[in-house]
């Protein structure tokens, strides 16, 4: 016998859950969202840099598209792709609906050039991007008739005749569809691997697992993604992803010597493996306690830029003893993003009817290699499909 009876169960409530959960009730369902920690413990909420839609004259979501599937290396499903930036702008003014503002200049929005794109696409609110956007979506699932389970991992999951029961935490829920929204998994591989992940504790994967055993496909699952530039000293800064925006501001990439050995604004795989190589190739350098590093020059963004884009990374360095804007970072690559995940349809359907999919923990948006900002975008895409469709499927 369950304890509670809902429409739609929502696991996990980064931006893809808040997202889903938001769209579910709006729909007419009775929604739950049921997560591990506190509603507001989620990786979501700690992404500085920002969400890519097409807004520049000299854009359109057919380039951005078309910048998805070359960062991806061909390897990105193309219906997804195609739904993911042709929807971008209108999910941006959703979010701007629901209170989030975005930075704006010259009477539109402040875009930025994020790692791989071929225009200026990164639309930012100062770098506290995803806090804005979890703490505006999280406003709406605490003010709507939506029940919150906080502390309640899902551990198992089972069919029943109409639907699902859900054990989270102490809880046993019932609910005719149910959206997986629990991210991904790179804090615990970095845990297993021993290496630093800019991950929140409660990226550990094990919802990936259960959908896996209920016969849920999963697809580019060993792709995971190196941020280029961890924080690697001071020691309070191991770990920290350093925004790309940085490097759209104007700083770049030096080895050992001073010179610049990459494109600082390539694909983020090609950014990272060009370090690895440097450092093995003898040209990087050593952070005071011992770890490899190459520099990041910050000394070249304009101060006007980085005021404006870049004061939390400004006051965390500052904090820490260092001015990145008259020295230059130690960085190396952190485990950061999992590429893969749970093969979805465009409602964001898994391959097990009922249970949909949306955020991190769904695979194909990005194929093998994420771009920046691509995420989040993907969180409000998705997470309003997943939540719709699952409330239809609920006959509601
Ligand atoms: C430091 C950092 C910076 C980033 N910067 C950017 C950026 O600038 N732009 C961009 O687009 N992307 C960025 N990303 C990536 C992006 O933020 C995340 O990939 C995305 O927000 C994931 O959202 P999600 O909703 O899928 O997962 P999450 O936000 O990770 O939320 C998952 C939720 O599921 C819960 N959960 C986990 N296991 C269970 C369980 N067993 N039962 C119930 N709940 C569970 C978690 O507690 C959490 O609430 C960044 C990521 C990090 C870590």
């Amino acid at each position: 016998m369950a304890d509670f009876s809902f429409d739609v169960l929502v696991i996990g409530s980064g931006a893809s859950g808040l997202a889903a959960a938001v769209a579910a009730a709006r729909s007419g369902a009775r929604v739950a969202v049921a997560t591990k920690g506190a509603l507001q413990s989620c990786n979501s909420a700690k992404a500085q840099g920002g969400i890519q839609a097409a807004f520049g004259e000299d854009d359109s979501p057919e380039q951005h598209a078309q910048d998805v599937w070359e960062s991806s290396h061909e390897t990105a499903d193309r219906d997804l792709v195609e739904i993911l930036t042709t929807e971008a702008p209108f999910a941006i003014h959703w979010l701007e609906e629901l209170g989030v503002e975005f930075t704006r200049e010259n009477g539109g929005y402040r875009l930025a050039r994020c790692g791989g794109a071929s225009r200026k696409r990164l639309l930012q609110v100062g770098d506290r991007t995803g806090h804005a956007i979890t703490t505006a979506l999280r406003d709406v699932v605490e003010s709507a008739a939506i029940h919150t389970f906080p502390k309640s991992p899902l551990a198992d999951l089972a069919r029943t005749e109409n639907g699902w029961r859900a054990r989270c935490g102490d809880h046993a829920i019932d609910a005719t569809t149910v959206v997986l929204a629990a991210g991904g998994r790179c804090y615990r591989e970095a845990e297993e691997r021993g290496e630093l992940s800019t991950n929140h504790p409660g990226a550990t994967g094990e919802v990936t697992q259960i959908a896996i055993d209920l016969g849920a496909e999963v697809r580019d699952f060993d792709a995971l993604q190196y941020h280029p530039n961890g924080g690697a000293w001071p020691p309070n800064m191991q770990g920290y992803s350093i925004p790309e925006t940085t490097r759209a501001y104007g700083a770049v990439l030096l080895n050992a010597d001073g010179e610049e050995f990459t494109d600082s604004l390539g694909p983020r795989d090609s950014v990272s493996r060009a370090i690895f190589d440097e450092v093995e190739n003898g040209k990087g350098v050593e952070t005071p306690d011992g770890r490899p590093a190459v520099y990041l020059d910050t000394t070249r963004i304009p101060e006007s830029d980085a005021n404006v884009s870049l004061p939390y990374m400004l006051r965390r360095y500052r904090a820490g003893g260092i001015d990145p804007l008259s020295e230059r970072l130690l960085t190396y690559p952190v485990l950061h993003y999992q590429n893969g995940g749970l093969v979805i349809d465009a409602n964001a359907e898994t391959t097990v009817e009922g249970v949909y999919a949306c955020g991190e923990i769904a695979g194909g948006t990005h194929g093998r290699n994420r771009m920046m900002g691509n995420s989040l975008l993907e969180c409000c895409v998705f997470g309003r499909r997943a939540g719709s469709a699952a409330a239809e499927k609920a006959n509601i």
